[in-house]
């Protein structure tokens, strides 16, 4: 007999709530523990029905004196309450064989609903109820978040379990509390431990304010949420602790060297704020642990230049710098700005530039492939091409990535893991800058980003004219129509976007075709283009070109120019179904004019649905549009609007929200919480392993990267 026809453990199959828990994330006894009410009910004590009030909810206990099923208006089973101060009806509208039998006449029952009048006296809808008699519980009862498969009961029978047998020891050394009181403003009391804020909030007393509990300012909170808010900021300074102790490529940038023989052919000099971000990069560059930076600028902050400086540095010592960029037309605006500013100067190095695509032809790629591993490409740019298996660097240090949120964990895990084969066993890995042009708003880069370095260009370069932005119906198309015909009879070019291509004629959404083909009628003086994501590449290619070069006055697309192309000579951005947008997606697409001397314009154009009034949310945006241009004034509102959630996209793909903490509201505990995790990981690990186990068990990984 072969060994492995051993027998199976058995295995008791999982029941329906059993499989619900782990649904929900409830498989530790620390989980259940720290599943919180969403709310409350108050059994702790029985109204009489003639204290009890039109409205409120209350536990009554009395006799059946009476039931019967109607059928007028419908169907419905009324039982007649008393409770010897008066009687009430009780209404059922679905109701089995059980609650007759519970119910029936000379029964004492506890019954709990929402009192209401009514001509023929008082009733309760749907009450809930049981057999009177035993205690009142000394403690409001707590609702839980839940699902379908998940009763009420059962789970208040396993958070119950779960708290009694969780281990909730103090992870805070006695030091720290002093200065976790201090950061709960205005709280004289002694702090809560965890124990006792779990407790009280699973089952707080009758006397306590639910007001107090529903905003969740109660001191109990207020020791959850900073108790969450370390174990973020442990997990985070843990991977950048991890991280710190890897190795990189050390990067000089001497004197003379390639990144100053960039800088002194540039057509123009580095703000202030892009020199001080150049800084800051060769100073990690130059470090032998790899560099983990976030490079954030507004749109047409000018961030690419800082890109090249920094390849520029990696080149100069003698390495490969990988750029990499989400869409095809974005890469190739990179590439042909890399080669204008490198190629000069790599040329008589004998290096130069590759490009790598997913659309390319297989003969020019196995040719780019080739340079990339010889080495003689210094520079790869880029789609998600570059991190395929196929391509091997010869020595790469240092990986760009633009527009970071486009991209997820592995893939920038990907790029990490492509030093190359020629490079020395101990240069470790390559250095990563990422970009982005949706700043982060200060809160959420102290919580969730808090694992980077942070590097912001809050400048934009000179001569830039600001945009009015206009916010007009889509009755006003014409005049819409009139203003373009202006701005290209002054040689100046359009951009017109339109939010969908062709989804869905239901949704009512004009379609980018429909519009390409009215906007070529109404200007036959102008050549008016299309481009949405649907095209081949080389289509778009081509469209692209026409439009960069000024032989395309108008392009009316989708969203596929939404990030990252410059073109200086478009004056006037105009955004059709406005309201449909994301405010960080109007910014950007607004970023796309104002590039150059020319005063520039973005009219954003919105449908009103039929015979009402857009949204507030809506509103909300537009009319942050129209307030103000500051990227960073608009990241603000923007979470304001949305939350952090959407905010973080690809980075926090299955990783844990804050589910207690609101950057909103506790920001106040950030700053302690940083501190508190510095302190708890350089004089208790062992405290500091317990508290981010406790918290975020296996989900920790997923903040590494
Ligand atoms: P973004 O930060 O949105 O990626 P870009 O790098 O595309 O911005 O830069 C926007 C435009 O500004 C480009 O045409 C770029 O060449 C130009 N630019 C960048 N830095 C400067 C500067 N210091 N002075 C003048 N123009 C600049
Ligand atoms: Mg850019």
């Amino acid at each position: 007999m072969s060994a492995d026809a051993a027998p199976a453990p058995p295995h008791k199959p999982l029941s329906a709530a059993q499989k619900a828990l782990r649904k929900l994330g409830l498989l530790r006894d620390i989980d259940l523990a720290l599943h919180l009410p969403l709310r409350y009910e108050d059994e702790t004590r029985i109204t009489t029905l003639a204290q009890a009030r039109e409205g409120e909810v209350v536990q009554l206990e009395g006799v059946v004196t009476q039931q019967e099923i109607t059928y007028r208006p419908r169907r419905q089973l009324l039982v007649t309450l008393d409770d010897g101060t008066d009687t009430c009806t009780l209404r059922f509208f679905t109701f089995y064989p059980s609650h007759q039998k519970a119910l029936a006449v000379g029964a004492r029952v506890r019954v709990r609903g929402e009192i209401r009048g009514g001509f023929l006296g008082r009733s309760i809808m749907h009450p809930s109820f049981h057999a009177a008699g035993g205690e009142l519980p000394d403690a409001l009862t707590p609702v839980y978040p839940s699902s379908a498969q998940l009763p009420q009961a059962y789970l208040r029978k396993a958070v119950a379990s779960g708290l009694r047998r969780a281990d909730l020891s103090e992870t805070l050394p006695p030091e720290l509390l002093p200065s976790l009181r201090q950061a709960l403003q205005g709280q004289h009391a002694p702090v809560m431990s965890l124990r006792e804020a779990l407790h009280f909030l699973h089952h707080p007393g009758p006397d306590v304010s639910l007001a107090a509990l529903e905003d969740r300012s109660h001191p109990a909170w207020q020791r959850l949420k900073a108790e969450e808010l370390l174990a973020q900021q442990l997990s985070q300074q843990m991977s950048r602790r991890e991280r710190d102790a890897l190795r990189a490529p050390r990067l000089g940038a001497p004197a003379g060297g390639l990144h100053e023989q960039l800088l002194a052919a540039l057509p123009f000099a580095l703000t202030a704020a892009q020199r001080r971000v150049v800084e800051e990069i060769a100073h990690d560059l130059a470090r032998p642990v790899p560099m983990h930076r976030l490079l954030q600028g507004d749109v047409g902050s000018g961030k690419t230049v800082v890109a090249a400086l920094a390849a520029a540095v990696a080149i100069g010592a003698g390495w490969q710098c990988a750029l990499m960029a989400p869409t095809e037309i974005l890469a190739e605006q990179h590439f042909a700005k890399l080669v204008g500013w490198l190629e000069p100067l790599l040329a008589p190095l004998g290096k130069r530039v590759a490009w790598l695509t997913g659309s390319q032809k297989k003969k020019q790629r196995t040719e780019m492939l080739a340079l990339i591993a010889s080495g003689e490409a210094a520079l790869v740019v880029g789609t998600h091409a570059v991190i395929q298996d196929q391509v091997r660097f010869q020595r790469l240090a240092l990986a760009i990535i633009d527009e970071q949120h486009r991209f997820g964990v592995a893939q920038r895990l990907a790029l990490r893991s492509k030093t190359g084969d020629d490079a020395p066993a101990q240069a470790g890995e390559p250095h990563l800058l990422m970009m982005t042009a949706t700043p982060i708003p200060r809160t959420l880069a102290m919580s969730y980003y808090a694992d980077l370095d942070v590097s912001t260009i809050d400048e934009l370069p000179p001569g830039r004219t600001p945009i009015v932005t206009k916010v007009v119906a889509d009755s006003r198309r014409a005049e819409v129509i009139e203003r373009i015909r202006a701005q290209v009879a002054q040689g100046r070019q359009v951009y017109w976007v339109c939010p969908l291509i062709e989804e869905s004629e239901a949704l009512d959404l004009s379609n980018a075709t429909a519009t390409h083909a009215e906007l070529s009628t109404a200007l036959p003086e102008a050549m008016v283009g299309l481009l949405h994501s649907r095209m081949p590449a080389a289509e778009k290619k081509a469209v692209m070109t026409l439009f960069s070069e000024g032989v395309m006055g108008v392009l009316v697309s989708t969203t596929v120019i939404e990030v990252g192309v410059d073109v200086p000579n478009a004056s006037l951005m105009v955004i059709e179904h406005a309201e449909r947008f994301g405010l960080s997606q109007l910014h950007q697409l607004r970023g796309r004019v104002g590039r150059g001397a020319a005063a520039s314009a973005c009219v954003l154009m919105y449908t009103p649905p039929e015979g009402g009034r857009l949204g507030e949310t809506a509103r909300a945006r537009l009319r942050a549009m129209v307030d103000t241009s500051d990227g960073f004034e608009i990241a603000r509102r923007d979470l304001e609007i949305r939350g952090p959630g959407e905010f973080l996209g690809a980075r926090q793909s299955g990783a844990p929200l804050l589910r207690f903490a609101d950057l909103a509201t506790d920001a106040h505990l950030l700053g302690w919480a940083r501190d508190a995790a510095r302190a708890l990981l350089d004089h208790h690990p062992a405290r500091a392993d317990q508290h981010v186990a406790r918290w975020l068990g296996g989900k920790a990984e997923y903040l590494k990267a």
